[in-house]
């Protein structure tokens, strides 16, 4: 496949997004943020409008939590994604972030894939759970016949029948939607696994199976999260998976099966 060289997500490099689940508040946000800037991250994630199952959950800060990000990511020059789950919000979030996120619950709702086509950010379109690729590849075709190519799928696990991992991560998706499409594929290891023991072994999987990038969840406290803590990694824990990034592709663009 080509490269597809975009000027905000550039696949002719391993592109690593990682952050919060949530936006809490700025400070908490802009440490983190700090510490994974240092540790070589380029892309900073936080949701602020929160999709969360139960309505007694927190559900983010709303567009305070918007523009905490959008903020901090001109502080620290940092390329910035978060998820965009309306249609009255798609406008101000493209105005004052680069990368939006169609969250697993949206992939299905075509008039915000419509919308999100008529405008010029890379859109990172997350897997259905119960998604198939052929469904996968119709939602961004939603976005791309509305006028926007720059559409990268995000596999982030999809509902089986095994309760121990939050969902499934699905390597195949990687293969099977490079084949299918010219896009960048990159892996959700967090939202998969739900604890953060399996975060690593997951994202050593997605760089081994070809994978353009991963969005992790990492912050500095990781335990104090209020949203999704358990599946939350130290930007520590964060740095030592990204080690492996260069060997790792370097051997595999060695071997041709
Ligand atoms: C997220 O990335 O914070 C999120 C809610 O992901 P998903 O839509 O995959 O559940
Ligand atoms: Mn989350």
């Amino acid at each position: 496949m080509d490269k597809i060289i975009d000027t905000i997500f550039d696949t002719s490099q391993f592109n690593v997004i990682a952050g919060p689940c949530s936006i809490e508040d700025y400070d908490t946000l802009y440490e983190t943020a700090l510490e994974l800037k240092n540790r070589g991250i380029r892309m900073i994630r936080g949701g602020a409008y929160k999709l969360r199952t139960s309505v007694h959950s927190f559900r983010g800060l709303g567009d305070a939590g918007v523009m905490h990000l959008a903020n901090v990511g001109k502080e620290l020059d940092l390329v910035t994604v978060s998820e965009v789950t309306q249609i009255d919000k798609v406008e101000f979030m493209a105005e004052n972030i680069d990368i939006l996120v169609v969250g697993t619950r949206n992939m299905h709702n075509y008039p915000l894939l419509e919308l999100l086509g008529k405008i010029d950010k890379p859109i990172i379109l997350k897997r259905g759970i119960a998604a198939t690729y052929d469904e996968w590849l119709a939602a961004a075709e939603y976005i791309i016949e509305s006028g926007n190519d720059r559409v990268i799928f995000c596999e982030r696990g999809i509902r089986t029948f095994e309760p121990e991992t939050r969902y499934t991560l699905d390597i195949s998706a990687i293969s099977v939607m490079k084949t299918k499409s010219q896009l960048p594929v990159i892996i959700d290891p967090s939202h998969a696994a739900g604890s953060r023991d399996l975060v690593p072994s997951l994202a050593f999987a997605a760089i081994a199976a070809g994978a353009d990038g991963l969005m992790i969840e990492s912050q500095i406290k990781p335990d104090d999260g209020i949203c999704d803590a358990k599946q939350t990694i130290d930007p520590v824990v964060l740095s030592q998976i990204l080690d492996a990034v260069p060997e790792l592709r370097l051997h595999l663009s060695r071997v041709s099966l």
